[in-house]
């Protein structure tokens, strides 16, 4: 066992003081990152200031600089905007403004800065740090502070957040506040829809993103858009003809509603704006469609924060602060981002410096760079819309004599439409006849397999639930009618969608009772991953779940925090309980014991979550997700059926001619089902090793727990945690 009292003594943050602001643009999560530094800070003892209203409130002084305390950031978690105020500020941009900012700081002892902005910020954020030094000499010599002082405060620690709908910033996947935006355009597309296909519609969609597509680009994957414009990809001469053929041709297909979007920045080759009137006026000209234009503008930025932008936020917020107390006098200023689903520290300035690169190569007409200077992420997702968005012409297609089927299995999830669809239209492209197997391995053995075309799974992004129909038959009783379908079909390749206990993420927002303990069961089979990640969503007490094994003495000494709490003034408490987490401390003995052990202090409400949870329509992430996962697995499809070809057959006698394809750490990695057997609790149906279980400490601190941490999320100290699939990997 590492010694984690010496690696938590390297982390104290006593006789520190963090100031947190947030600045510029204002952007959803942006409270979930300020409440995670302020408890995270208070937590490791340090001492944690607001800096209300941006660099102006640091510039002013005064009452714009406040201590927080725990319970000042309750109750923020699922507020959009930012509570403690956000400004431009044009004093901040001026040597004057940084030397009154910087006497503020030192008067409170402030030599820790998280700053929450976008690149603008950050930039003012990294020039303030380089020239703190000189600034406190300057305020020496005005005899404004002493020696001693500017001695104790000599170097100022920045940590930048990147809080931006547009997701705008290179160095992360996702900013704070993309994906919430995400969700609120998907909202308005899904509206439109439904009125829209009672008519034969065209719709032009403005959405924000000045200078980055991003926003436009995965919005238009995730509701198939007939056509997507964007600023690093201008469209070639004579578009205008193609998209209203495109458009043409998709009314012939009888399909009765067109969406186009526009982001705000969209321009043509020569750097001229395209916008929504021009593409409207084009349609009317040209085709004669009814055509309707919506500019979503800052509904964009409102509405409550997505449960990814609050653990994003979250985990961005704590991880700042374990930078900020690691931060040596040399360490340059950093900004904590999202790599696939680490969190990870990046050089500020060289971030900022290849953002604006990209401006720079858009400026000068470098199409292509700007797309790679956006990063990996970007460059795929507009691969992938490439991709699926125009159906190819007969002539244009290779032919591959390759039959490919696609299936789902378990339970039905959020997001398996899309995937099928991406699925089916990636094969069509790649020269595969594609096959739909419906009600999984049921339907498979019964024969209910059929040919599947490009305009059927039009429109199937959106869609909840399975529209193939999904079955939890296991393969292994009729597998011997499964091959003779597949012999029948002449199928080569087969593609699974579904898995154990797939997941879609839940919400649960917190409510204006008082006194009341909210205890809810979650579903997930034996996975922990809905109440863990649910309960960091949603700012929750406790979260019980099968991989942390708990006991009485851990239900008694939540009561008791939860005790304590009703005498603070958040009076509300949160228990997030997954199905399986224990077979006799059921969701019904936990309200019982907490029900008669709160009386006087709490009463409790109980609530099963059930199918609720697989139900609804997908969000944005499961849309692109599935959608690009299925892109990428038939693409490797095709790879290996070209590779095991030999004399008219498909050869499939490797290991990976069977392999799982999912997220892990920073990557979609292909791996052989028969390795995945040696790490898999078959039992519970879990993997025996969860990346998640790290983020339960943040969880429980969060919550004001008292227990240890040690771990960052980055991954480079190590947590101990009571795994109990560890001790059942024998069976
Ligand atoms: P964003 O952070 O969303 O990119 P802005 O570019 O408007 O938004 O920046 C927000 C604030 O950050 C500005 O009003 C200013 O106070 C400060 N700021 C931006 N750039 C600089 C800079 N180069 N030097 C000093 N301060 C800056």
């Amino acid at each position: 066992m590492p010694d984690s009292k010496k690696l938590f003594e390297n982390l104290s943050g006593a006789g520190k003081s963090i100031g947190v602001l947030t600045s510029g643009g204002d952007a959803q999560g942006m409270n979930a990152a300020v409440r995670a530094v302020v408890r995270m800070g208070i937590y490791v003892g340090a001492k944690v200031y607001f800096v209300h209203e941006g660099y102006q409130g640091m510039v002013d002084g005064g009452d714009n600089i406040k201590e927080a305390s725990w319970e000042s950031v309750s109750s923020m978690l699922q507020v959009g905007g930012t509570v403690i105020g956000s400004a431009r500020c044009k004093d901040f941009r001026t040597h004057e403004g940084r030397l009154r900012a910087a006497l503020n700081l030192v008067q409170r002892g402030i030599t820790n800065l998280c700053v929450i902005g976008g690149d603008g910020s950050l930039t003012g954020a990294n020039l303030f740090r380089e020239e703190w030094s000189g600034l406190l000499d300057e305020l020496v010599q005005s005899g404004e502070i002493s020696e001693e002082a500017a001695q104790t405060h000599s170097v100022l620690h920045v940590v930048g957040m990147v809080g931006s709908i547009d997701n705008d910033f290179c160095g992360t996947d996702m900013t704070i506040g993309t994906d919430s935006a995400l969700h609120r355009i998907i909202e308005v597309v899904d509206a439109i829809m439904t009125t829209a296909q009672s008519h034969q519609r065209t719709f032009v969609l403005e959405v924000m993103g000045r200078h980055c597509g991003y926003l436009a680009l995965v919005s238009g994957l995730a509701c198939g858009a007939d056509w997507v414009l964007i600023p690093e990809m201008p469209p070639k001469d004579g578009w205008e003809e193609q998209m209203c053929h495109k458009l043409s041709e998709n009314r012939a297909d009888k399909k009765r509603l067109n969406i186009i979007i526009v982001a705000e920045g969209a321009i043509d080759q020569n750097n001229k704006p395209i916008t929504t009137d021009l593409i409207k006026d084009l349609v009317v000209s040209c085709l004669g469609f009814d055509t309707r234009v919506t500019i979503l503008g800052h509904v964009q930025r409102g509405g409550t924060p997505s449960a990814f932008d609050r653990i994003l936020a979250s985990r961005m917020g704590v991880e700042a602060v374990l930078a900020l107390l690691e931060a040596s006098p040399g360490t340059p200023a950093c900004v904590v981002s999202l790599c696939g689903n680490q969190a990870v520290r990046v050089p500020l300035m060289e971030c900022v410096q290849m953002t604006q690169e990209v401006q720079k190569a858009m400026d000068e007409k470098r199409f292509e760079e700007a797309v790679k200077l956006r990063g990996r992420s970007f460059e795929n997702n507009l691969n992938t819309y490439k991709l699926l968005s125009h159906r190819k012409i007969d002539a244009e297609l290779p032919h591959s004599s390759f039959n490919v089927a696609v299936l789902n299995v378990g339970a039905p999830a959020a997001g398996m439409n899309a995937a099928v669809r991406s699925a089916v239209r990636v094969g069509i492209t790649e020269g595969h006849t594609m096959f739909a197997v419906s009600d999984g391995f049921e339907g498979f053995y019964k024969g209910q397999i059929k040919e599947i075309k490009w305009g059927d799974v039009g429109g199937w992004t959106g869609q909840g639930g399975s529209l193939l129909g999904t079955k939890r038959t296991l393969p292994a009783k009729h597998i011997d009618k499964i091959a003779e379908q597949m012999r029948i079909h002449n199928i080569n390749a087969l593609l699974v969608i579904g898995g154990f206990e797939t997941c879609d993420r839940i919400k649960q927002s917190a409510s204006g009772t008082k006194r009341r303990v909210f205890i809810i069961e979650t579903m997930g089979g034996y996975c922990g991953y809905l109440a863990t990640v649910g309960g960091l969503a949603a700012g929750a007490d406790a979260a019980y779940i099968y991989e942390e094994p708990f006991d009485i003495r851990d239900l008694q000494s939540n009561v008791e925090h939860l005790t304590e709490k009703m005498k603070t003034s958040i009076q509300r408490g949160l228990v997030l309980r997954n199905e399986n987490s224990s077979e006799n401390y059921t969701t019904d003995f936990i309200y019982q014991l907490y029900t008669e052990e709160g009386k006087g202090v709490f009463d409790c409400r109980k609530n099963v979550l059930g199918h609720m949870q697989q139900g609804g329509a997908p969000s944005p992430f499961d849309r692109n997700f599935g959608t690009k996962i299925a892109a990428k697995a038939v693409q490797w499809i095709s790879k290996k059926l070209k590779e095991f070809y030999r004399q008219g057959r498909v050869f499939a006698n490797t290991e990976d001619s069977a392999c799982l394809l999912g997220m892990r750490r920073r990557a979609l990695v292909f791996q052989p089902v028969v390795q995945l057997k040696d790490e898999t609790d078959f039992v519970h149906r879990i993997p025996k090793e969860q990346w998640w279980l790290r983020l339960r400490p943040l969880m429980k601190i969060l919550a004001k727990y008292k227990t240890s941490y040690d771990v960052s999320d980055s991954g480079q100290l190590e947590h101990i945690v009571r795994l109990r699939a560890k001790d059942s990997s024998a069976v």
